[in-house]
């Protein structure tokens, strides 16, 4: 294996667990590693540190293991149980009301650059490394001797996530796949009950956003009796629970037309003939500006708006007058939902952003929760990086 040196001192926060290597902190290479191979990270001094998968870019290793140990199949099978066990304990295995969970959240699972969603008996596995992808087939036969039966196929969607740069030419599809399944079986995901279409093919992420789960359950507590509006809507998970928990009616808004045949076909899987329910194919800032009904729950759950650091101070601004024109617009008394999934973005930037439009839109505002990723995207406490998803619940006077 290639062996890696650091600068003096730049051990300091490998010593604290933290798993990534930035390439200012190496000194040299012995050798010429390819993206994706493993290395022994070594201290100036020649102590072993780390081993990993090296990457081109700011960050050059992401860390396996802090111990000397072989990368091979007992070290998947090892990681995937741990994972697996994390998931059994937060109680979201052998459940038929929801077949639907993350098992693998990256750095915060000790697998950084990978993410597997479970969708009953099919696992969707994406690599954000070159590391993960050159090992996908290893990850996914150890996947299925950690599950046994209850996993059947694993497919693979990592072209729109492995660097660009790479070149790699990846081309999503099955790793492992049980034939006698109907593709009707492999593309719907069952939470708390409800049941959505997933899109591996072409969806965002591995089709659904799983992270939503426990948020979209508080939003069915508050939906009785209230006129809904579900801004960035995408499959319309937030609509779904809103019109179980007794909505009088939901309003879904997605710029992308997909977007809108989806929630609209996954309200009709769970609730047929539903005139509760609409859908608009439109811009969120022009719909909430010209909108006619009267809302008094409002969601909204934008994409990313800073996916870089230096995107950030752009992407405040975003938020602040989002949220500025939705608490312009929404009723007295009415309760808004407001998420920010910017990495970037801190806790303290994002309820900031939101102060600064309650002040611009001169409400009288009270947070009523604070809310945040779910129990099944643990966050590894020597890398705070990996908490994303912020939001908060606003009472508007
Ligand atoms: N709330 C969703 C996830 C949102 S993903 C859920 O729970 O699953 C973000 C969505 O915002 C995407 O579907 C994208 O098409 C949509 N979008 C992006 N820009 C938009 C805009 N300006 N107006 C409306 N929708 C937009």
């Amino acid at each position: 294996m290639i062996n890696l040196y650091l600068n003096k001192g730049k051990e300091e926060s490998l010593r604290r667990f933290h798993p990534w290597v930035f390439s200012g902190a190496v000194h040299h290479i012995e050798g010429h590693p390819q993206e994706g191979d493993l290395v022994r990270v070594l201290t100036s001094q020649g102590e072993f540190i780390a081993v990993g998968h090296w990457q081109v870019g700011s960050i050059a290793v992401r860390v396996l293991s802090f111990m000397e140990v072989p990368i091979d199949h007992a070290f998947w099978v090892g990681r995937l149980s741990q994972a697996y066990s994390v998931r059994q304990a937060i109680g979201l295995c052998g459940r038929a009301e929801n077949t639907t969970f993350r098992l693998v959240h990256g750095e915060g699972d000790n697998l950084p650059g990978l993410v597997i969603d479970i969708y009953g008996s099919t696992a969707v596995m994406q690599a954000h490394s070159v590391g993960m992808h050159v090992c996908r087939m290893e990850v996914a036969e150890a996947l299925k001797e950690v599950m046994g039966d209850q996993l059947q196929s694993v497919y693979y969607k990592s072209e729109t996530t492995l660097p660009f740069k790479a070149e790699l030419g990846q081309q999503d599809g099955f790793l492992i796949r049980q034939p006698a399944l109907a593709d009707e079986q492999l593309n719907i995901a069952v939470e708390n009950g409800l049941r959505f279409h997933i899109d591996w093919l072409k969806g965002q992420k591995t089709g659904f956003f799983v992270d939503q789960r426990d948020n979209r359950s508080l939003v069915e507590h508050y939906s009785k009796g209230r006129n809904v509006l579900n801004m960035f809507c995408y499959t319309g998970g937030f609509s779904v629970y809103a019109l179980r928990g007794g909505a009088r009616l939901v309003h879904s808004v997605d710029s992308s037309q997909k977007a809108v045949d989806l929630v609209n076909a996954n309200v009709e899987l769970n609730f047929p003939d539903d005139t509760r329910h609409r859908a608009f194919a439109e811009d969120a800032f022009k719909f909430l500006d010209t909108m006619a009904e009267a809302y008094d729950l409002v969601i909204l759950d934008p994409p990313a708006f800073a996916k870089h650091r230096d995107a950030v101070r752009h992407a405040i601004k975003g938020y602040t007058k989002l949220n500025a024109r939705a608490m312009e617009k929404i009723q007295p008394g009415g309760i808004l939902f407001t998420f920010s999934c910017s990495q970037a973005i801190s806790k303290e930037q994002f309820r900031m952003a939101v102060f600064t439009a309650a002040t611009l839109a001169r409400r009288n505002v009270r947070i009523l929760h604070q809310l945040h990723q779910p129990a099944d995207h643990p966050v590894n406490i020597y890398h705070p990086e990996g908490e994303y998803l912020k939001g908060l619940v606003l009472y508007v006077e």
